[in-house]
């Protein structure tokens, strides 16, 4: 009996955890056992936002500062001002990964850039504040129904299992839209005939 092969799950992912030396120290942080739990049948798509605005590596560290309505993302080395190009960027590239069609994206956790939730946030009156990166922030904001999750909560095996099952569903129903389009006929053939 012909084997039916199940379709490749297609994630973005923050491309430090593929062990891209992308880190503004020029490290990575490879999710070695978060990887292998995903499973093998998994495309992926890596994304480094820093790098992709030209920050280099290495490169001197940023973070977020303000408060959580209005985040700035700052160079505190030379002061630089990265919100407005960042925020541009993160636009155009999720537009871009709109096209490919993703099933889910996997974000590293605490970083200004890909930080889901949790960033630590820098302010003048020295309150400790939380925030989400702002690539994160526009891919949520840009990329409805897209599955997203950051690295660290994927540890917990719970959460992990929903994700899979989520981004497993994305795939398929890419799949049958993808197969629908490549074929219409055979979708017109099996409606029933109007009498
Ligand atoms: S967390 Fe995001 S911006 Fe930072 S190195 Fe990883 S991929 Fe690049």
């Amino acid at each position: 009996m012909a084997k039916i092969e199940r379709e490749k799950i297609r994630l973005g992912v923050s491309a430090c955890l593929l062990g891209a030396r992308v880190r503004y120290d020029g490290g990575h942080k490879h999710a070695g056992a978060l990887l292998r739990a995903l499973g093998a049948d998994v495309e992926w798509v890596p994304v480094c936002p820093e790098v992709e605005l030209g920050l280099g590596v290495p490169r001197p560290p940023i973070v977020l500062v303000g408060s959580p309505s209005s985040l700035r993302l700052v160079e505190p080395e030379s002061g630089r001002d990265l919100t407005g190009s960042m925020r541009r960027l993160a636009r155009a590239r999720v537009r871009q990964l709109a096209r490919l069609g993703l099933d889910g994206f996997v974000l590293k956790s605490r970083s200004p850039s890909c930080g889901l939730r949790g960033v630590p946030v820098g302010a003048r009156d020295g309150r400790r504040r939380r925030g989400r990166g702002l690539f994160a922030a526009e891919l949520v904001r840009g990329a409805r129904g897209l599955v997203i999750e950051e690295e660290s909560r994927l540890a917990d095996r719970r959460v992990r299992a929903r994700f899979v099952a989520r981004v497993r569903t994305a795939a398929q129903r890419r799949a049958n839209a993808a197969s629908a389009a490549a074929s219409p006929e055979r979708t017109q053939s099996a409606m029933p005939t109007p009498r």
